[in-house]
């Protein structure tokens, strides 16, 4: 099977640019997730794969082959829409054939390929229904059902789970991950909710203002954040970010910090050193603080908030002008109190003053 590449793809709305320079490629047997704020140029990128919306610059290929030019009909992909648009008159069953009405099948691979469907999505209990009949979640697998009962170059899900109450979503994420697997087709899902795009794709691509800021696997986008707008939008409680500069070197490595602390970072954990008096941010992620002993200490944290998160409570500390966060087990401190958080200089996250990346 062939894979869905984008080259340097620009959507231009008037005046209005939506998309800018995409380049992306989607392996046959990968799943991709478009994920960012509302209004990044998600949905557009997807239309445009789709040829529901034309490409102003750049181009959409499968296999190699240019696609741009051709009209949506004849790019044979299959696109699952946040709304299901099932056709209320007709049951479930002849729902999930419709799609394969202009593909000129025999009865017996017809009736195959709704076996296959209904088996996968767990259907089969009531294909003789009507949409006004079934759940949402049921509705929802039959639209995914009538996406993949062709056989099409791509397929491309908007905000699919984006409907269903939590408890739907945690299920409909693993089944449709496992059908996913078995369908060897490049896979692109839009959606705004990182914990979905953690779970379905083999890779993100984190978007912002119509550009891509980071592509990688799950763990990479959350581990290695490229700047600080993917360290900030991936992970939830929100990524502590500090201002700070670089104060110099001195023999255990490069010295950053603030008016109120100093601390000696090894050379090893920079992939790019600073130089002394760079603007800098330092990064770290709420679970990897704590008000106990660390290597990089930032005394004088003072509790503005303490909120209750199950097994766990996230502390809002205000240290001096700066919002730091830290999630723990331990009891809160009460409101007002001074504490030092501690971080472990492994879980610290550099980035210059552009906010690119600079440590390992
Ligand atoms: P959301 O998560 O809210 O759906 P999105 O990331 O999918 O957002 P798009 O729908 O791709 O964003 O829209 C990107 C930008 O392009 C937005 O600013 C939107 O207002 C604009 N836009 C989208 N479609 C059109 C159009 N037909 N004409 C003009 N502007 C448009």
């Amino acid at each position: 099977m062939s894979e869905l590449t984008l080259t340097k793809v620009s959507k231009q709305f008037g005046g209005f640019r939506a998309v800018e320079d995409i380049d992306l490629t989607v392996a046959p047997d990968e799943v991709l997730c478009l994920l960012g704020p509302s209004g990044c140029g998600k949905t557009t990128t997807l239309r445009m794969i789709a040829g529901l919306e034309s490409v102003s610059h750049g181009s959409v290929a499968f296999g190699g082959r240019d696609l741009s030019a051709l009209p949506a009909q004849d790019r044979n992909v299959a696109m699952a829409f946040q709304f299901y648009a099932l056709y209320p008159d007709l049951t479930v069953e002849e729902n999930l054939v419709f799609p394969l009405a202009a593909e000129g099948l025999d009865a017996r691979e017809r009736q195959a390929r709704l076996d296959h469907v209904a088996s996968v999505l767990q259907l089969g209990g009531v294909l003789q229904r009507r949409p006004h009949e079934l759940s949402e979640g049921e509705k929802q697998r039959v639209a995914v059902g009538r996406c993949i009962i062709r056989r099409p170059n791509a397929f491309l899900f908007d905000e699919p789970l984006s409907r269903l109450d939590v408890a739907l979503r945690e299920d409909m994420r693993g089944s449709i991950r496992r059908i996913l697997a078995t369908l060897n087709r490049p896979t692109v899902i839009v959606t705004h909710d990182q914990l979905e795009a953690m779970t379905m794709g083999d890779r993100i691509a984190v978007m912002r203002d119509g550009g891509i800021e980071q592509v990688g696997t799950p763990q990479d986008v959350f581990d290695y954040p490229d700047n600080t707008f993917v360290a900030g939008f991936i992970g939830t409680p929100q990524m502590t970010l500090l201002d700070g500069t670089c104060l110099g070197a001195d023999d255990g490595g490069i010295v950053i910090g603030t008016d109120h602390a100093r601390w000696t970072v090894p050379h090893a954990h920079f992939h790019r050193r600073p130089c002394k008096g760079d603007r800098l941010t330092f990064g770290f992620r709420p679970r990897a603080a704590s008000l106990e002993a660390g290597a990089l200490g930032l005394d004088g944290c003072r509790l503005v908030l303490s909120e209750h998160m199950g097994a766990e409570k996230l502390l809002h500390f205000d240290w001096h002008g700066q919002a730091v966060r830290v999630l723990t087990q331990s009891r809160a401190p009460e409101v007002d109190a001074l504490r030092r958080v501690g971080v472990d200089l492994r879980a610290l996250h550099v980035f210059d003053g552009d906010g690119r990346r600079l440590s390992v």
